[in-house]
């Protein structure tokens, strides 16, 4: 039987693969807009049982050693490993992007995830050693926070399901994980592989659903201690507000508009093409995406023009051929935001140099686009586009370069392109967000952390940083010779 049997359901609760009891959803395929399938949704009452699954696991999940999570993460990417071609296809056909994505990035990157945390499981580490009087001994304790409940977007849904639950459960949580209604089969595949590879049952449950249903039962559960979200800033904010009602922690990973800063001395031909593939990765549908190009006036027509021509020779099509540089977009009414977004650029003034334009095939294509003459404050500057759409605007000064790519709401990553290893301080150092690659855009790793500034977010994920986030800091102090009474009792009372 296949690995993926979406008639078997798209939930994976107490370790078993279940038919959701909640309403179905209808999926086109981006690829064709054809129906692809039919996705079934939890009810609340499987909300309440994969959430009580969870806080069941917990107590013997959290009772490991760090070394025998270890182990069980290792085999889980083992387990990975041998189902990375049928993720890879199931990722493409429910995202629509290139199966060359799919195949040579979400995958690895994914199976990289869970290697990661099986080291990481075994060094969580505390930053004290407190003494008081040379009396006491401090030391840290990292614990599990309990049942976290995580919700993720559609844009790459198996790595944001490792990206959300290997820190949460490397350091001893378990998790409910409810992706995308739109894109629930690699998430639920995670679960199964996970099981498959003899991890506890209810360590890691899926449920499917729409966000204001089943997402929010999920936030507001008596038992979820901590929400962890990826997804768009406005859904956030009331992620946010409704943790608050339970005094729960947040994690919070939202929206981006990434600026691409090219200094006068860049190497231009390399800044073109990291402006090219960090601009239409993943058809521009990535957080981190390059969106806002400031160029130095004296290099804007050399830069924009080799953009608009690596643009234009770019193949967009079908997302399963290997030769598809560039496959769909996530839906029909995500392609009208984005071509509403172009047209309207164009009315505020902005000219198009490349693209600009739906592929003309069936599915939901748009051509990777370049936009020069949009002004600072105008729409498609500001606001997040979530598609193939960089904005050229020309700069004269360095202040006035890292003074427009701080102008926006969002904080999440940066790039700078100089061979001026002095520009390329000043603007790691000033330019506020999460991330800032000096001529690079893009690359994350496993190992780093990644997270925003502003209203791109808190917290981060990946590294271990993450487990900041999925860890209470507890303090033991120990006494050396309780019966001296030494030091601060005295002052409170002498006997
Ligand atoms: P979205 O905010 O619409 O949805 C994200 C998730 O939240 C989905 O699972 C959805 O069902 C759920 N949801 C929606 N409303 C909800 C509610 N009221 N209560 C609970 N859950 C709710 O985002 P999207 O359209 O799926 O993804 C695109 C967005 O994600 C973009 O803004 C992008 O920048 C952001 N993103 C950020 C990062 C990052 O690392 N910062 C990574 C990927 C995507």
């Amino acid at each position: 039987m296949d690995f993926y049997n979406p008639s078997l359901g798209h939930q994976f609760i107490s370790g078993q693969q279940v038919r959701g009891q909640g309403p179905l959803l209808q999926r086109v395929s981006p690829a064709t807009g054809e129906l692809l399938l039919e996705v079934d949704t939890a009810s609340i009452e499987q909300v309440d049982q994969a959430v009580e699954a969870a806080a069941q696991a917990y107590t013997t999940w959290s009772a490991l050693t760090p070394g025998e999570r270890s182990d069980h993460l290792l085999a889980f990417a083992r387990e990975l490993e041998v189902h990375a071609a049928e993720l890879a296809q199931v990722e493409t056909a429910q995202t629509g992007k290139s199966i060359r994505m799919s195949t040579e990035f979400d995958v690895p990157g994914t199976i990289d995830n869970v290697n990661f945390f099986a080291g990481a499981a075994r060094n969580l580490q505390g930053l004290a050693t407190g003494d008081y009087a040379g009396n006491t001994t401090s030391m840290i304790r990292r614990e599990a926070i309990g049942v976290i409940g995580s919700i993720s977007p559609w844009n790459y849904p198996l790595q944001m399901a490792a990206w959300k639950v290997l820190p949460a459960i490397a350091a001893g949580n378990t998790i409910v994980l409810k992706p995308s209604e739109l894109t629930p089969g690699t998430s639920m595949l995670f679960a199964k592989a996970a099981k498959d590879a003899g991890l506890p049952d209810g360590v890691i449950n899926v449920i499917c659903g729409d966000g204001p249903t089943v997402g929010s039962a999920l936030v507001r559960h008596r038992l979820v201690k901590m929400t962890s979200f990826t997804g768009s800033t406005a859904v956030g904010l009331k992620i946010m507000s409704m943790a608050a009602e339970r005094g729960n922690r947040v994690h919070l990973e939202l929206g981006g508009k990434a600026p691409f800063v090219v200094f006068d001395d860049a190497d231009i031909e390399a800044a073109a093409h990291g402006a090219v593939a960090g601009s239409t990765i993943n058809a521009g549908q990535d957080c981190t995406a390059a969106t806002r190009a400031y160029v130095h006036s004296s290099v804007f027509e050399k830069f924009t023009s080799r953009v608009s021509q690596l643009m234009e020779s770019m193949v967009v099509g079908d997302p399963s051929d290997p030769n598809t540089d560039m496959g769909s977009l996530i839906s029909e009414a995500h392609l009208e935001k984005v071509s509403a977004m172009v047209e309207r650029a164009q009315q505020d003034g902005a000219r198009v140099l490349a693209g600009g334009r739906r592929e003309e095939r069936a599915g939901f294509y748009y051509r990777p686009t370049l936009l020069v003459g949009a002004t600072q404050d105008s729409e498609i500057v500001q606001d997040e586009v979530f598609g193939p759409v960089l904005v050229a605007l020309p700069f004269d000064t360095d202040q006035e370069a890292i003074d427009l790519a701080n102008d926006t709401p969002y904080g999440l990553a940066a790039s700078a392109w100089t061979k001026n290893v002095d520009r390329a301080m000043m603007a790691s150092a000033q330019i506020q967000a999460g991330c800032v690659w000096i001529n690079e855009h893009i690359l994350i790793v496993s190992d780093m952390p990644h997270g925003g500034y502003k209203a791109s977010g808190m917290g981060k994920d990946m590294s271990q940083y993450s487990f900041d986030e999925y860890t209470n800091v507890k303090h033991v102090m120990l006494s050396h010779d309780p019966a001296s009474h030494r030091g601060w009792q005295d002052t409170v009372f002498k006997e």
